[in-house]
């Protein structure tokens, strides 16, 4: 059979973009296909969410040579302070305690997406853009992609397909891979706020007794806030006018940052968890969104999808040092297999979190409260926690492991 190239990436947003990057020094022929042009990408709203990149993402961005084009944009974390509003129950984690420079780090998802085009456009992966995956006929010798890009309709072979395409995965319905939804009631609601006092590189998670709150610093001394809400009471506070959204977002956080002012309009982001029964079909592979879209609570999804990002690279990497087929059966099960526990743990502890942190019901917000407590004064469960929001939980990848300085 003729191939047009050796791997064919469908999306070319976090996930997908970050893959191509970690195989551009490797044999294969790598083509990558993203629906949106760059300059819608630039102006989408959507691009103004901030990411809360764990430690461990962060140090796979360098591997891949990302992080050094962005790191002037990004703020450290380097404290997050978790609390119950109305309750006396917080805990504080710290990356001094933890022995590292950052928990984490703070950044637009557009300055990242932006960069890896960029980079994308300069590599030597083919690079289709704008171009929208539409149909797909995968067999044991290779698979048949048919592409559409503006008007003209084009078909490529390759050996392995890889679906980097989002939680809407086109790539998954055509594999007809099956999807477990659970829509959460709830939205995200995402802005800026300048705070009286310096945020000082604290990050904040604050649950209410109607959704979880956080503030995120930014680089220029603002928080980046994700307030989560069910849906018509989201609703209702993004239909209020700035003044009084602003008066009910200072009520639910309180006055430990001083006085609150708005420097960016509202999005909202409605929540579902979608999650596909499968990561593997013949010759292809599910990563990120297209495999796991979460709830933003615990500030999981991208930090999850890099991991397998970074798996599918290592095994890739390894199978062109060795003259592997990139979609043989063997490869796809050690994806699969190497992937599934970190899938289960974090959907699950985000799925913990939503229900735990998300009610109202007396008995659970007392526990909650009295877990803010214990946390507090056990060392080794604090050290866990940091550990797993510094996305150190779990056996990191080689790409993740092979590592230059981070900054
Ligand atoms: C409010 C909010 C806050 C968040 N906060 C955090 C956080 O703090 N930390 C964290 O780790 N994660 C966070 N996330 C999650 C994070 O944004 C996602 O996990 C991440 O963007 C997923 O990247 P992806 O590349 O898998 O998918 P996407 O970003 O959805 O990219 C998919 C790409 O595929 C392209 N595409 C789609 N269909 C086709 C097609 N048919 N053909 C070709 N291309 C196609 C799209 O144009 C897009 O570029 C948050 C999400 C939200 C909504």
């Amino acid at each position: 059979m003729h191939y047009d190239c050796d791997i064919l990436i469908a999306g070319g947003g976090l996930a997908g973009g970050c893959l191509a990057l970690a195989l551009q020094a490797t044999g294969w022929r790598v083509a990558v296909v993203e629906a949106v042009t760059d300059e819608q990408r630039r102006t989408s709203p959507a691009g103004d969410r901030a990411l809360a990149l764990a430690y461990g993402t962060v140090r796979v961005l360098d591997r891949l040579g990302v992080w050094n084009g962005v790191a002037q944009q990004a703020a450290p974390i380097e404290q997050i302070h978790i609390s119950d509003r109305g309750h006396f129950g917080k805990t504080r984690l710290s990356a001094r305690q933890e022995g590292v420079e950052a928990l984490g780090y703070v950044i637009t998802a557009r300055v990242i997406e932006t960069h890896v085009a960029e980079a994308l456009s300069a590599s030597s992966v083919e690079y289709l853009c704008p171009t929208r995956i539409i149909g797909l006929k995968s067999g044991s010798e290779g698979v048949c992609i048919s592409l559409k890009s503006g008007d003209d309709s084009l078909n490529k072979t390759a050996r392995l397909v890889v679906g980097a395409d989002g939680g809407n995965s086109s790539v998954r319905r055509l594999l007809e891979i099956k999807q477990k939804t659970r829509d959460y009631g709830q939205t995200a609601i995402v802005t800026l706020v300048k705070p009286q006092h310096d945020p000082a590189h604290t990050a904040y998670e604050r649950f209410t007794a109607s959704g979880p709150l956080a503030f995120l610093p930014t680089s220029d001394g603002c928080c980046s806030v994700i307030w989560t809400q069910v849906s018509d009471e989201a609703e209702a506070l993004m239909a209020l006018p700035d003044s009084a959204f602003l008066e009910r977002l200072q009520d639910a956080f309180g006055y430990r940052l001083g006085r609150l002012s708005l420097c960016a309009p509202r999005r909202g982001f409605p929540l579902t968890l979608v999650q596909a029964e499968q990561m593997i079909a013949e010759r292809a592979a599910l990563i990120g969104n297209a495999v796991h879209q979460l709830h933003p609570v615990a500030g999981q999804g991208f930090n999850l999808g890099l991991r397998d990002v970074a798996q599918l690279a290592e095994l890739l990497i390894r199978a062109d040092a060795e003259g592997e087929d990139p979609g043989s059966n063997r490869l796809l099960n050690r994806y699969d297999e190497a992937r599934r526990r970190d899938h289960q743990a974090v959907i699950g502890f985000t799925d913990q979190v939503v229900r735990i942190f998300s009610n109202r019901l007396l008995p659970l917000s007392a526990a909650r409260n009295a877990g803010l407590m214990a946390l507090d004064h056990l060392p080794w469960l604090k050290h866990t926690l940091a550990r797993h929001a510094m996305g150190m939980g779990g056996r990191v990848p080689r790409v993740g492991r092979m590592l230059r300085s981070v900054r």
